[in-house]
């Protein structure tokens, strides 16, 4: 990529940000970057500086910047008319429900679009409760699920749910991270079978019983943590048995990242699919599409009208379309397993020998390196930074590094961010010298 366009600098834009943005809208970087220009797997900030997006824009971005298909669907849309409404026939939103139903798994799927993940899990919460008559959730420890109140209420991540007076009673479900505790040693078996025992004991409680289970099949925020391969499957049964749904927030997870799947579900795939799964992010590759695909029974379940003015709009839905037409077209899934098997292989040998990194862990192109502390962890974020590549971090202390670049990476951006990151983790760990394990801080950013 070639030098981006000149764009004007706003020298103060950060003190500015602080005079009227509220205090918890947090930043990376200790110099904050404002990001003027995009393409491919770059992006430009106003200073004229170049970058090798690691982070997708948090994973807005899941084929690639400035991706010429979608831009023209956008602005021949823009073209045309830029409106939005749910009362009228739209023919872009019809075809990107039959799409994203096709692809569920889910039988007899319904598709309801919203402009966030947040808005997603808060209908998918709408029809759970509605359906079962119950406003119990199960949630899993150090999940994230949205920033509403009543998704914050299911928010297990402590340090991104900033109020406990949730409408909901939320069960918080072990099976997340193992953390240092009782579970921390046992075998994929004896812990898969010890969180179902758990699930047993919290169901044979209520009367009623939850509406449902929400569970990522791979933390986001919570730092790229997977758990085994069939836990879900295993609740799945359990949960089952007492007529409690399941839903799979696959916001992070969705459209192929994993590599092996195209769902996070699917590595649980014993389970059949869920009732309900939940999208967001990556599919308008940076237009806000939300959603939730349910089984009809329960999609259908409400009595009243429901209604999202933005949700679904023609000019978003043209971006849905373009994008997942492009990312099934390239078989973007492939090339997440392909290239992100080769970027964990070559973070794995240049974190080797390093007592800064505890683990380098992922599958396709969501990847996570867990550090000893989160001080090493901003640090290897600046220092990353310094040499032209974004990622992000997050995990149960803000410890853990998150690698989710735009699913068109090829393997020589691959080895030129791998390289990075090797020089920024040697340097961490003689600056650091890795004793900072069990610092607590405020975690990373979602
Ligand atoms: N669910 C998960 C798993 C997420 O990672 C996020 C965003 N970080 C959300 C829901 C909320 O999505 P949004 O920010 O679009 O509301």
């Amino acid at each position: 990529p070639g030098a981006a366009p000149a764009y004007d600098t706003h020298p103060g834009l950060h003190d500015r940000h602080r005079a009227v943005m509220p205090e918890w809208l947090s930043l990376y970087y200790d110099r904050p970057i404002e990001l003027v220009h995009g393409e491919g797997r770059h992006v430009w900030d106003s200073e004229g500086r170049r970058y090798l997006d690691f982070f997708g824009g948090i994973l807005t971005t899941m084929t690639a910047h400035a991706l010429p298909e979608v831009t023209k669907a956008v602005s021949e849309q823009a073209g045309r008319l830029i409106h939005s409404s749910t009362l009228y026939l739209n023919r872009s939103m019809v075809e990107l429900a039959e799409r994203v139903s096709a692809l569920s798994g889910i039988p007899d799927a319904r598709v309801f679009f919203t402009t966030s993940g947040t808005e997603a899990n808060d209908a998918a919460l709408l029809l759970a409760t509605t359906f079962r008559g119950s406003n119990q959730i199960l949630a899993m420890r150090n999940s994230y699920h949205g920033r509403s109140f009543s998704t914050v209420g299911i928010t297990g991540n402590r340090s991104w749910s900033p109020t406990s007076l949730s409408p909901l009673q939320t069960l918080y479900v072990h099976g997340g991270v193992r953390g240092s505790g009782p579970f921390a040693e046992l075998s994929d078996a004896a812990f898969i079978e010890a969180c179902v025992e758990d699930l047993r004991d919290m169901l044979g409680q209520g009367a009623r019983g939850p509406a449902a289970l929400i569970a990522e099949p791979v933390q986001g925020v919570g730092g790229f943590t997977a758990p085994p391969d069939g836990l879900y499957a295993a609740f799945r049964e359990v949960l089952a048995e007492h007529g409690v749904l399941w839903i799979s927030d696959e916001v992070q997870t969705g459209w192929g990242r994993t590599g092996e799947h195209f769902w996070g579900w699917q590595a649980h795939a014993a389970a059949g699919p869920p009732d309900m799964l939940t999208f967001a992010k990556g599919i308008g590759n940076g237009m806000s599409i939300g959603g939730v695909v349910a089984r009809a029974e329960v999609m259908n379940c409400l009595d009243g009208n429901s209604i999202s003015t933005f949700g679904g709009s023609p000019i978003t839905m043209a971006a849905g379309n373009a994008n997942l037409a492009y990312l099934l077209e390239h078989d973007l899934q492939g090339n997440a397993r392909r290239v992100g098997g080769l970027l964990i292989e070559r973070l794995r040998a240049a974190s080797a020998g390093l007592d800064v990194v505890v683990e380098v862990r992922g599958r396709g192109l969501m990847i996570g390196i867990e550090l000893d502390g989160p001080r090493a962890a901003a640090r290897v974020l600046e220092l990353a930074r310094e040499e032209g590549l974004l990622i992000g971090k997050g995990g149960l202390t803000g410890s853990a590094l998150r690698i989710a670049p735009p699913l068109s990476l090829t393997v020589a951006e691959a080895e030129e961010g791998a390289a990075v990151l090797e020089r920024a983790l040697r340097r961490a760990e003689s600056e650091h010298g890795g004793t900072e394990r069990g610092a607590s801080e405020h975690g990373g950013r979602g």
